[in-house]
This record gives structure tokens, C-alpha cells and sequence, in this order.
């Protein structure tokens, strides 16, 4: 029977069942989940972020917090409770003196490419697709296609405005609230409290090349044993890569170079050698901008269901994971566009200690991602082939990979309903015991809670198990 709670303490835009935008309103990325909470809130400035904050503490209101609705598994949605939704935080402003950027937390990442771009002098090392929140990205690490040159995104965070459990605003950075602004860079979006503003250091971007290759999919092993070889290892970190291998049959690579087109010719000519592809290989100039534009024009861009998981490469796989990989990607069942993709570290981002931030897995050589899409949420038999296929591939490389990101949420990794805590070691590897310290000073009573959430360290006699 669902609770019929009173929203009075709430302001901000209140969307209830019945309200025309509802279903779009209650609507992720992810379509394989429909959750129908009892409300929404768009908080329209801190002070709503703080009213519904006290409200579904004084009330007992079970919530969640959303800001670019892309979580994998739809952390940001429940049934029956209220979404916090901080979307419409948006104010920017940029200091041209510090070069620096404080921004709404609830700014997409197309938001600050726009933001951005309208200068013609900043940049921002985040992910690839626009529709993706900063304020998810920044709190897991953020990665993207120029993390070798200036690291992770949350490696050029200068402090972060929070909402804390107990309703009030507080703001952390290298001297203030340091012990939380060291977990909000890593710790994962939703554990601590609730975002509400960025402070930025732009960087500048002087010239930039990229490169797109392909090769027919019987290719796979020589491109990949290459490629896994030597992007995450080149000397030049001005180089990012990533390679995609595709149920469709699709074998191929992009990078974007922070140099002339000419030296990221000379830069790729060994691989060029080793795997010749069979078409001419692009390369071009391209302002930062618009190599956003087309790195953001990989991914699809419509709502749609997915299963997708991920995992972080220490050593270069043997062949026998290659030929695995093959051999999924080449029998993936009928209605699912299957992928594995891979994006190179090393570089800047392996420069920054694995305990200076909660983001721990900063010397794996790259990340893998793999999974797969349907296109019919109605499609029952395409999404468990999909979800088997990805469960599939996922145990079978598991001997070979470490960890996972915390931003490709997996509950195949375990959950708080499960009594499964495995997550929190494969996400935070050495980091778990600060993040729980943390966890119990910013929020001692655990409001900020879900499936995969951090739990408060454990009382010290029952300090043998994990609780959430
Ligand atoms: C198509 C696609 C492409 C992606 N590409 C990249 C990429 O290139 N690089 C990369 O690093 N990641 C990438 N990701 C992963 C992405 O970083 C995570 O899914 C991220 O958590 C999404 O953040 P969001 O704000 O859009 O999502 P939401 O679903 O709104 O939130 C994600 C999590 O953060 C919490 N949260 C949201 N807002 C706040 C807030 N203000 N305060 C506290 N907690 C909050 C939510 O409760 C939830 O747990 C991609 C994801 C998708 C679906």
C-alpha cells in the first residue's frame, strides 16, 4: 500500500502521480527499470536542497538524489519515496583572473561544454556524452578522452559545495572539510550528502588532433594485444585512445591528441605497421569543442535499456581472455548490440597517488566496459539474453581484471538488500576504511543511503562484519 505523505515541507517544483510531466519526469536513461516514486522535487536553489533534505529526515521518507539521471541501475530512482532532483542548479560563472569555474552541480556535461566552448579558451577534462551530469561524474573520478594529459576530472576539482545530513551547507577543499572533500573525489555520488555547486580549474588547450581507425572484427586479437600493449604505456601523454569491438561486426579506435596532426601520425605509425587497417586512417584538427561534438556522437543518445558493467585491467590480458572476448562478441544473442569497450590510463592520472582521493584504481593500465542494449523495453527475452550475456563475459574475465568503477554501477556486484558488500572493495579497493570513517562523521544515522551505498564504519565489537 503505498505511504501517503504529507509534501508540505518541501519547495522547490513538486511533481506528483497524476502530474502531466510524471512519467517523463520519473524517466531515466536506462529504460530497463520504471520506478514510480511517490514524488519529486526540483530544487531550484540550495535552500529547496536543504527543506527537502530536513523534510524526509524529520518524516522518516525513504529518497533518493538524481542530477543527469544516467546511473547504470537507476541509483537515483526508487518506488515509493521521493527523488531529490538538483537538474535545474545551473548557475556558472567563469573567473577569467584564476581560470577557474564555479558551477551548479546540476549542470549536464553538454552544459559545460557549451559553457566552455562560448570562451574559446577554456576546457575540462570530463567524460564523452552530454547528456551525463557533472555531479554524478565528479564524485566517481571522471574519465574521458583527455585523462592521460590532465588526469581524472576530480583531479582539477578545487572544492565542493554539500548539503549535509543534518540540512545544513558546508563547503570542502584542500583547507576546509578536508577529510570530505577527499571522499566526494571518488567516494561516488549519493554517500555523503548532496551536491550542490563546483568550484573548477579550466585548463587551456592550444591545438588538438584526433584519430579514427577500423579493422574487420577477425582482427580483434592482433588490434587489441597492440593496443593494450602500448596506449596505456606511451610516453606521450598527450595521447588518450579508446577501442570499441562491436556485435556488429565494428573493430575500431579514436584518440584525441593534444598536438599537430602530423606528430599523431608519426605517434601511431608502429601500430599503422603492426595492424594495417584496410581503410585510410582520419586524422584531423579539431578545437576542443567540437572534438566533444564528436566523441559525444558514439554513444546513443535516446533513452533505451541496457545492462552494462565494467572493470579495471592491471596486466595486459592474455590471449585466451582475447579469444573469450571474441568469442562473446562474435555469438551475441539475437535483438542485443553487445560491446566491449576500452579507454588507455596511465599518464597524468596514474601521476596522482591511489590514496591522495577516494578514486583508487589510478595505476590500472586501461577500463574495460562491456554490455548490452535492446531496443524494445517489452523485449523480456532480448533483456535477460542481454543481462546473461553481460554476467557471462563479466565472470569470465574476472581473473584477469581488478575492481570496478563506481560510476558503471553493477548491483551484480552485490547490494545493501543482498548482504552483499563486495562493491564496496571492488570500487574503493584500499579506500573502504577511510570512505566508512568518513561515512560516520558526515552522516553518522546513514540517511544517505542506498543499494550500493557506503555504510558508517561498523561499532567496534562488530567491527568483523560489514552493515549498512
Ligand atoms: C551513456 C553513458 C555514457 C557515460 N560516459 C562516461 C564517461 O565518458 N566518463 C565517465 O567517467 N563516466 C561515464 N558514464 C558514467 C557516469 O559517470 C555515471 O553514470 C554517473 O553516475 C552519472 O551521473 P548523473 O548525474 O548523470 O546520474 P544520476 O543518475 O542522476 O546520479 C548518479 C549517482 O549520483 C548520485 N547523485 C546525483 N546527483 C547528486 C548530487 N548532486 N549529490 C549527491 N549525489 C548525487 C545519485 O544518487 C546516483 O547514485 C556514462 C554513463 C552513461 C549512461
Amino acid at each position: 500500500m503505498p505511504q501517503d505523505w504529507d509534501w508540505s515541507c518541501l519547495t522547490g517544483k513538486v511533481v506528483l502521480p497524476g502530474n502531466p510531466s510524471y512519467n517523463s519526469d520519473r524517466t531515466n536513461y536506462n529504460t530497463r527499470f520504471t520506478r514510480a516514486p511517490s514524488a519529486l522535487v526540483f530544487c531550484q536553489n540550495v535552500e529547496d536542497v536543504q527543506n527537502a533534505v530536513k523534510c524526509v529526515r524529520a518524516r522518516g521518507i525513504p529518497f533518493r538524489v538524481r542530477s543527469g539521471r544516467h546511473s547504470y541501475e537507476e541509483l537515483s530512482l526508487m518506488d515509493e519515496g521521493l527523488i531529490i532532483d538538483i537538474s535545474s542548479l545551473t548557475a556558472a560563472t567563469i573567473d577569467p583572473a584564476t581560470d577557474t569555474a564555479r558551477v551548479g552541480a546540476g549542470l549536464s556535461q553538454q552544459a559545460m561544454w557549451n559553457l566552455l566552448g562560448e570562451t574559446q579558451k577554456y576546457a575540462f577534462p570530463l567524460g564523452t556524452m552530454g547528456g551525463v551530469g557533472i555531479a554524478g561524474v565528479l564524485q566517481g573520478g571522471g574519465i574521458g578522452m583527455i585523462t592521460r594529459a590532465f588526469g581524472l576530472a576530480i583531479d582539477q576539482v578545487l572544492s565542493i559545495q554539500m548539503v549535509t545530513a543534518s540540512g545544513d551547507v558546508v563547503e570542502a577543499n584542500a583547507t576546509s572539510n578536508t577529510d570530505l572533500f577527499w571522499a566526494l573525489r571518488g567516494g561516488g555520488g549519493g554517500n555523503f550528502g548532496i551536491v550542490t555547486a563546483f568550484t573548477l580549474q579550466l585548463v587551456r588547450i592550444p591545438k588538438l588532433a584526433i584519430y579514427a581507425l577500423s579493422w574487420p572484427a577477425s582482427r580483434f586479437p592482433s588490434v587489441m594485444s597492440y593496443w593494450q600493449h602500448h596506449a596505456p604505456t606511451l610516453r606521450d601523454r598527450r595521447l588518450t585512445s579508446q577501442l570499441t569491438f562491436s556485435s556488429d561486426g565494428s573493430l575500431h579506435s579514436e584518440g584525441v591528441y593534444l598536438g599537430d596532426p602530423e606528430e599523431l601520425r608519426e605517434l601511431l605509425l608502429p601500430w599503422l605497421a603492426s595492424c594495417p587497417p584496410p581503410h585510410p586512417i582520419r586524422i584531423e584538427s579539431l578545437s576542443w569543442f567540437m572534438s566533444t561534438v564528436y566523441f559525444n556522437s558514439f554513444d546513443n543518445q535516446c533513452d533505451h535499456p541496457f545492462k552494462t558493467t565494467g572493470a579495471f585491467v592491471y596486466q595486459p590480458l592474455p590471449d585466451a581472455a582475447l579469444a573469450s572476448i571474441q568469442k562473446a562478441i562474435t555469438s551475441a544473442p539475437p535483438r542485443v548490440s553487445c560491446d566491449i569497450w576500452m579507454q588507455s590510463f596511465g599518464g597524468a592520472m596514474a601521476d596522482v597517488p591511489s590514496s591522495a582521493t577516494a578514486f583508487s584504481h589510478r595505476q590500472a593500465r586501461f577500463i574495460l566496459e562491456l554490455g548490452g542494449t535492446w531496443q524494445d523495453p517489452n523485449d523480456m527475452d532480448a533483456g535477460q539474453n542481454a543481462v546473461q550475456w553481460t554476467r557471462a563475459l563479466r565472470t569470465t574475465l574476472r581473473e584477469y581484471t581488478e575492481g570496478s568503477y563506481v560510476n558503471f554501477a553493477d548491483l551484480d556486484l552485490g547490494s545493501r538488500s543482498s548482504g552483499n558488500f563486495d562493491y564496496l572493495g571492488m570500487y574503493y579497493g584500499d579506500n573502504v576504511a577511510r570512505l566508512r570513517t568518513i561515512k560516520s562523521t558526515w552522516d553518522p544515522s546513514n540517511l544517505f543511503h542506498f543499494e550500493q551505498s557506503i555504510p558508517p564504519q561498523a561499532p567496534t565489537r562488530a567491527r568483523l562484519t560489514v552493515s549498512g
